[in-house]
């Protein structure tokens, strides 16, 4: 396609430059609504809300910006709108590795704009159609899910918590091209399934909307060297996902293994020790929804991981009135979808939901 205004070619939905412009007319993109939703964020961390964007792993980073180191938020939110606001323009990001980046405003706008007018996200079926399995998982887990699309719906009250979340993103592919060529691959590939009937198996219908999903290694990568948190590890379920091109070990990052609930309690017990510490767990199935009344094991239909972040860990006795399963529980006090949720989970199913826990502090 091709712009005359701007006399440029383009790939897909609106001109880059066009959809830039309109979204900056917006009045969600004013700087009172910008400094208005700032103020309630830093206020509440816990309302940042990822809307209809599978951007949950890059969410969680800016929740945990937002609650333990709010210098660093605002470098990132003005940084994230220098192209927007006249009085931001010089604002730019120093990564943990010392690069100064500018973020560039059409980028993120162009699959704003594109997400609100046409976006299409895929809506997880349980219980027929094909099989789609998370190819980095070698177990059977996964159940019975088909994808089907569903409509976008964005809420612009929501527009600078897109914005920041995903420029994480975009600071990613500036460090580190090549994790996040194989990223877009890997993300792609997981929706990209012959027979899903959806959008012709052009996979790029996802990223191109903004969503973009990251595999452990690759968002350790950027808590610890593009918003710089320290003391990073990993704690992963035995056995752990096999290590894949693209999302490679990340140097200085501590490597550990859990196999039960108490090896994870102890790992949570010390990795919430430090003060400003956070976990990141990657978990499979809804473990906000299940709740204690029915020991049920992770239903598993998402085919890739869902991040949240866990802000307690604690092992508790239950009444048998409450739970009649006979065995401890976990008490979780969870992050996501702009909410804290507080969840309790049976001991004997809680490892069917949790592979990969991150820890660190910043
Ligand atoms: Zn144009
Ligand atoms: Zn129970």
């Amino acid at each position: 396609m091709f712009c005359l205004r701007h006399m440029m070619f383009y790939k897909y939905g609106a001109c880059p430059k066009c959809a830039t412009t309109l979204v900056k007319k917006e009045t969600y993109a004013s700087r009172t609504d910008l400094i208005c939703r700032w103020a309630r964020l830093t206020g509440h961390p816990e309302l940042l809300n990822q809307d209809a964007f599978g951007i949950c792993g890059m969410a969680s980073v800016v929740y945990l910006l937002l609650k333990l180191d709010q210098r660093r938020f605002d470098d990132l939110f003005f940084a994230t709108f220098a192209d927007v606001i006249e009085s931001f323009k010089r604002a730019r990001f120093l990564t943990a590795g010392k690069q100064l980046i500018k973020i560039d405003f059409v980028y993120l706008s162009r699959q704003y704009w594109n997400a609100s007018t046409d976006g299409f996200m895929p809506r997880i079926v349980q219980g027929q159609g094909p099989r789609v399995k998370d190819t980095s998982r070698d177990d059977e887990s996964q159940g019975l899910a088909v994808m089907v699309p569903k409509k976008m719906e964005v809420h612009h009250e929501f527009f600078v918590d897109f914005y920041v979340s995903r420029a994480l993103g975009y600071l990613f592919k500036k460090t580190a091209e090549d994790r996040y060529g194989s990223e877009k691959v890997q993300f792609n590939t997981v929706f990209d399934k012959p027979g899903l009937g959806y959008a012709g198996g052009d996979y790029r219908i996802f990223t191109r909307y903004g969503s973009f999903g990251l595999r452990t290694n690759n968002l350790a990568y950027i808590l610890k060297d593009v918003v710089g948190a320290t003391g990073v590890s990993i704690a992963s379920k035995k056995p752990p996902s096999v290590v894949s091109v693209g999302a490679e070990r990340v140097g200085g990052v501590l490597y550990e293994e859990f196999s039960d609930v108490d090896e994870l309690g102890r790992l949570f017990v010390v990795g919430l020790s430090v003060p400003r510490s956070f976990a990141i767990a990657g978990v499979y199935g809804d473990i906000v929804k299940d709740r204690v009344t029915s020991p049920r094991l992770a239903d598993a239909k998402l085919p890739y991981n869902h991040w949240i972040v866990i802000n307690d860990f604690k092992i508790v006795e239950v009444s048998p009135f409450v739970c009649t399963c006979g065995k401890r529980h976990v008490k979780l006090g969870i992050w996501t979808w702009g909410k804290i949720h507080p969840v309790t989970v049976c001991e004997g199913v809680l490892l069917s939901y949790i592979q990969d826990v991150i820890f660190g502090h910043f």
